[in-house]
């Protein structure tokens, strides 16, 4: 549940973004802003820690490339790596009481060597106590070392698990053989941790206390008083402790140890949020109060007249930007829930106002469909739109960069491509991050950092249970438009089997002789573009080859020209059947669709699914959801697809989400920024994260520079736990 990315992904901690330019490379730092650069050096006292595993001794390549993929290439992975269990070696019966399925260390005398049947059969040692008889079973084991190892006569020390096959004690490849004298060898007690093929349990014991001999006595960062109260031991006493369990107590979630290191965690992430709030928040916003007259002039060229809920957002959001403080809001609606009309409407503010606004979408599809979709309503009001992606390049780009340094355009809509360094406004006063939950947190800042005193107001289609909006958002303002727009019927949603995939093509031929439109999506196969590109080409050929060039295909390895005449070929006309793979899951708007076929329903999760369904039902049609999935359904799978059925409320399926999945992978880094957690589990230590967020704000507001003596041992833990981009927002002095 906590490692829900794999470690490879958290180390290079790839840009969550599935569109076209490259993740946003810092155009400045906060400096630009007022703030003042804090130089973010780690301290050498962690340098052991951050060196690659193969530094350990008893380390080699191969083995360090198996532990990469268990806990990652450094030495602080490790370290995060707890225990999921251990072997307690001290359990020393005679062999009459010896309990079978349990690891037992036993003394007895070798009686007998008995050989092989076949070349595939076991060689069996035959051992004895004073009250029983044990074999010791290997398979393919050299005979000389077995002879070696257990010379006839000779009192031998076995430790391994013991089973009885036909009422025989044994126990099969024994963990440790030693003579008897030598039992200091066998350890008491072993950790036992998460594995991976070819990585053998010794070699990662030996790894991971070769890694905590190297974490270094740090000064304490948590308050005393706290400390005291829960009896939680110091940093490195809790590491060792839980990598070194005495009793089974002390591998439980609750034990003290582990409690300490989850809430070490969660105060670095709970700081370094703060921080980097407090620092936009500190500098002072400036009063963006609009005429009206734009808006009115939006408002009439709407076919709809905005709903109350579009309304009560509007009023919150205008409230903020006629503050004298930064705005830092994030507008939550559902899928289709209309919030685009009201950033339209947040930034018509501010061009009254005489600013510029921007607004930032995760993909390539995304921004030209805001293009699309604005762009008439912005004409209609005076106002000048541009869009700037990854596909505007030469003149064409370089007439949209002099029109926004000349402020003649007032509004850019776009990719990452707006965050690029030479990428420069007059005057930008308001930035706006469509689907914020696929950027981080450094992105949006940076789009800030173009303007003196830019106000921020992000948009989310993934409804976050309240449970964890504290660390999703911490102290961000919240609209939600919990109302959808008027006349949206329900979507009928279904799951069928694969196995009628013939029933269902039938259906959907049906469907397109009466001039309906349908999405027929594939799913993410094992995380490749490869694979995933194979299905959707596949179930591509196959449909067209039935229904001719109505059907297109859309996916990700498209150039952006081609996916935008498969995008425009479904919104306006040719296309009927659009295969495609999830690229079209964010913020897509074809009303004229109302089919909505998932391949492999069984393989998204429930917030995928929940927008993807979101795509269909936004006509006046009666729209439909077919999730298709395949016989073998695992329990969890069975249950999303149950509540899929049984409601269309983000908000009830984000808590069965949260209820499945756990807050660990809810909360990933897509959600909110913040990156995993290593050692915190918020199903089991969410109790903490309140306190957490007190605390980081008496550390903050006593000492907003992190200077003092405690300071110190707080940006340390940042650096710890690799929330050290944090410090370049502290405030100084
Ligand atoms: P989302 O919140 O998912 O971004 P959109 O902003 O794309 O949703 O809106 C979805 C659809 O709802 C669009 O077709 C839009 O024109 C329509 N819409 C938005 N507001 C209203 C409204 N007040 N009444 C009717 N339709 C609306
Ligand atoms: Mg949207």
């Amino acid at each position: 549940m906590r490692f829900s990315v794999s470690a490879e992904a958290a180390r290079a901690r790839l840009p969550t973004m599935t569109g076209d330019t490259p993740g946003g490379a810092r155009t400045d730092d906060p400096a630009r802003e007022g703030g003042y650069r804090t130089p973010t050096v780690r301290p050498q006292i962690l340098y052991p820690l951050f060196a690659p595993v193969e530094q350990l001794p008893a380390v080699g390549p191969k083995v360090a490339r198996l532990i990469e993929k268990v806990a990652g290439p450094r030495v602080v992975d490790l370290l995060w790596h707890l225990p999921t269990g251990m072997i307690d070696r001290r359990y020393r019966p005679q062999l009459a009481d010896a309990e079978p399925g349990r690891h037992a260390t036993v003394h007895v005398c070798v009686t007998a060597h008995r050989a092989p049947a076949s070349p595939r059969g076991p060689h069996r040692v035959i051992a004895r106590d004073g009250t029983g008889e044990l074999q010791i079973v290997y398979f393919r084991a050299k005979g000389d070392w077995l002879q070696r190892t257990y010379p006839v006569g000779a009192e031998v020390i076995v430790s391994g698990m013991v089973d009885v096959y036909n009422g025989q004690a044994q126990i099969t490849h024994p963990d440790y053989v030693v003579p008897a004298g030598r039992e200091g060898e066998i350890p008491a007690i072993e950790p036992v941790y998460g594995l991976t093929a070819g990585l053998q349990a010794g070699r990662m014991v030996k790894a991971a206390a070769a890694a905590i001999a190297r974490a270094p006595a740090l000064a304490e960062w948590l308050d005393p008083a706290l400390v005291a109260r829960e009896g939680w031991p110091g940093w490195r006493e809790a590491l060792v402790n839980a990598h070194t369990p005495t009793d089974p107590d002390r591998l439980g979630p609750q034990s003290p140890d582990r409690r300490r290191l989850a809430y070490d965690e969660l105060l670095a992430n709970q700081v370094a949020l703060l921080a980097v709030r407090a620092s936009q928040r500190r500098r002072p916003g400036r009063i963006l109060t609009g005429t009206g007259t734009l808006q009115a002039k939006i408002q009439a060229a709407l076919p709809y007249s905005l709903t109350g809920a579009q309304t009560v957002a509007l009023s919150e959001i205008a409230g903020d930007l006629a503050a004298p403080t930064k705005m830092l809001r994030l507008l939550q609606g559902d899928v289709g829930s209309g919030k685009t009309v009201v950033a339209l409407l947040a930034m018509a503010i501010v061009v009254e106002a005489g600013g510029q606004a921007a607004l930032l979408a995760p993909t390539e599809i995304l921004a030209r469909q805001h293009l699309e979709t604005l762009e008439p309503l912005a004409r209609a009001a005076g106002i000048r739109v541009a869009l700037l992606t990854g596909r505007e390049k030469g003149r064409l780009r370089s007439g949209i960069l002099l029109g926004l340094a000349d402020g003649s355009i007032q509004i850019v809509l776009g990719t990452h491509a707006i965050i690029q360094n030479d990428v420069a406004f007059r005057d930008l006063a308001l930035a706006v991050v469509d689907e914020q939950h696929r950027f981080g947190v450094e992105q949006r800042l940076d789009l800030a950092a173009k303007g003196a005193a830019v106000d921020t107001l992000t948009m989310t289609a993934t409804p976050i249970p309240r449970t964890l909006q504290l660390t999703a958002y911490g102290d961000m303002d919240v609209s939600r438009l919990a109302e959808k727009p008027p006349g949206r019927k329900p979507v009928d949603t279904r799951a069928v089997a694969l196995d009628r995939l013939e029933e269902v093509v039938g259906a959907i031929g049906r469907k397109l002789d009466r001039g309906e439109k349908v999405y027929w999506v594939c799913p993410l196969v094992e995380e490749s573009e490869v694979t995933d590109l194979a299905s959707a080409t596949d179930r591509y050929e196959a449909l067209a080859a039935r229904f001719g060039e109505r059907v297109g295909l859309v996916h990700g390895r498209l150039k952006g020209p081609e996916k935008d005449a498969a995008m425009a070929a479904f919104a306006g006309g040719t296309v009927d059947l659009l295969v495609s793979t999830t690229v079209i899951e964010v913020g897509v708007n074809v009303p004229a669709a109302t089919v909505m076929v998932i391949e492999h329903a069984e393989r998204f999760g429930l917030a995928q699914l929940h927008q993807l369904r979101g795509r269909v039902g936004r006509g006046d049609r009666k729209a439909s959801c077919l999730l298709l999935y395949s016989d073998r359904l695992t329990g969890v799978a069975r249950q999303r697809l149950k509540i899929m059925r049984q409601t269309e409320d983000g908000f009830v399926i984000a808590e069965e989400d949260l209820r499945l999945r756990g807050a660990g992978e809810v909360l990933g880094t897509r959600q909110s920024g913040l990156p995993e957690t290593r050692v915190a589990d918020l199903d089991r230590d969410g109790d903490l994260l309140a306190i957490a967020r007190d605390d980081a704000r008496l550390i903050l507001d006593r000492d907003p520079g992190l200077t003092s003596e405690r300071g110190q041992a707080v940006r340390i833990l940042l650096y710890l736990f690799e929330r050290d981009a944090a410090i370049r927002y502290l405030r100084s002095g």
